[in-house]
């Protein structure tokens, strides 16, 4: 029995088959113009025999999803409702939806969300300090990468979920952090959109959110306008040039020292929110590298974590450069780990535990 995972992005369509915890087949479809031909094109090249499921991602649950659900019209309609706060990701997840419902009839589909593991994150963490009235919340986005890490670390550790602390950092081209104590997510760096924590490829990140007004009144960029900046030309983009860390660095070995600098503001965010998670759970059992930047960058890890041996963290920087998964040193209380995410393997896990 398999699992076949669809992951509509904005402009690239992800793809696998799995038999849990086996990766039968999988794929990307880049700059993806029209979704459904490019789902069509998938599901004829995609090996379907034996499916059971079809999991999808979903970026936005709202305050409706706290877990995967399995699809009906009423479902589809409501993920279309949330594309007010996701408006870059729901309605294209709703649309490959469709067009895999319609090809595939016969076998469930269930959707899983991006902000469902931040569901359990306590009024303190979730709540902004903003009339009521404006029904607005942290939501947390990469879920289903800071479930499956988090998990994957108390792994290494030889102990279970439910016994440890973590700190989870999610640097792909979207970036998070999330704190996870005994399996459940208390904290997370998104917020209401995924703008919200860390510098990425292309989104600010935090910034005053006066910066708004201020744009608005002294150079009269409309709402989209600032949108726009804000979530795609800003970030390592609009600091260095180029929002591919490898850019970044090649650029710092020419000896650009705008990308330097954005490699800095890039690696004390990650210092801050790694401090501040620390506080928040009373200290960490580990702290987990994973997407492509931590999966794959040792400047990156050894810059947000040096110098902070007195909160117990100690990079080894041999094992730093061989890539883990272990990456402290014996001295180091808190562990320090490169994990590898799979979004595939935890959306058809889940998407199978729902419908068994
Ligand atoms: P997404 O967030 O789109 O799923 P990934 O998690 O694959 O993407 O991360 C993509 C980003 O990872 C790239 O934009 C690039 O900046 C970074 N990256 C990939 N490989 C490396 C590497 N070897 N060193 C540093 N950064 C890398």
């Amino acid at each position: 029995m398999s699992v076949l995972t669809v992951n509509a992005g904005s402009s690239s369509l992800k793809w696998s088959v799995v038999d849990p915890p086996e990766t039968l087949a999988s794929g990307t479809v880049q700059r993806v113009t029209d979704h459904a031909a490019a789902l069509r094109g998938v599901l004829d090249e995609a090996p379907l025999d034996a499916l059971e499921v079809v999991a999808h991602r979903v970026v936005h649950g709202g305050e409706r999803y706290s877990a995967p659900v399995r699809i009906t019209d009423a479902v589809l309609d409501s993920i279309r409702d949330l594309s007010v706060l996701a408006p870059l990701h729901n309605p294209v997840n709703a649309d490959g939806i469709e067009v895999a419902m319609e090809a595939l009839p016969d076998v469930p589909h269930v959707a899983v969300f991006d902000t469902a593991f931040h569901a359990t994150l306590p009024p303190r963490a979730h709540t902004y300090a903003v009339p009521r009235a404006w029904n607005v919340r942290r939501y947390g986005f990469h879920g289903t990468s800071h479930a499956y890490v988090s998990r994957e670390a108390a792994r290494l550790l030889g102990r279970d979920p439910e016994e440890v602390d973590v700190i989870v950092l999610h640097l792909g081209n979207g970036a998070s952090a999330s704190a996870v104590s005994k399996g459940r997510s208390i904290d997370t760096s998104m917020g209401l959109t995924p703008l919200e924590g860390l510098v990425m490829g292309t989104r600010s990140g935090d910034v005053d959110p006066a910066l708004i007004l201020h744009l608005r009144r002294t150079l009269n960029l409309s709402t989209d306008e600032i949108d726009k900046v804000l979530n795609s030309r800003s970030g390592l983009l609009a600091l260095a040039g180029d929002n591919d860390m490898r850019e970044v660095h090649r650029r710092i070995e020419a000896g650009d020292a705008a990308a330097e600098l954005a490699l800095d503001v890039y690696c004390y965010r990650i210092r801050k929110y790694v401090g501040a998670y620390l506080a928040a759970l009373g200290g960490a059992d580990a702290i987990a590298f994973t997407a492509g930047v931590g999966e794959n960058d040792a400047i990156v890890r050894e810059r947000s974590l040096s110098g902070l041996e007195r909160l117990g963290i100690d990079l080894d920087p041999e094992r730093n450069c061989a890539g883990g998964p272990v990456i402290s040193s014996d001295a180091s209380t808190v562990r320090v780990l490169v994990v590898p995410t799979d979004e595939e393997l935890e959306m058809a896990t889940q998407a199978v535990a729902l419908v068994r």
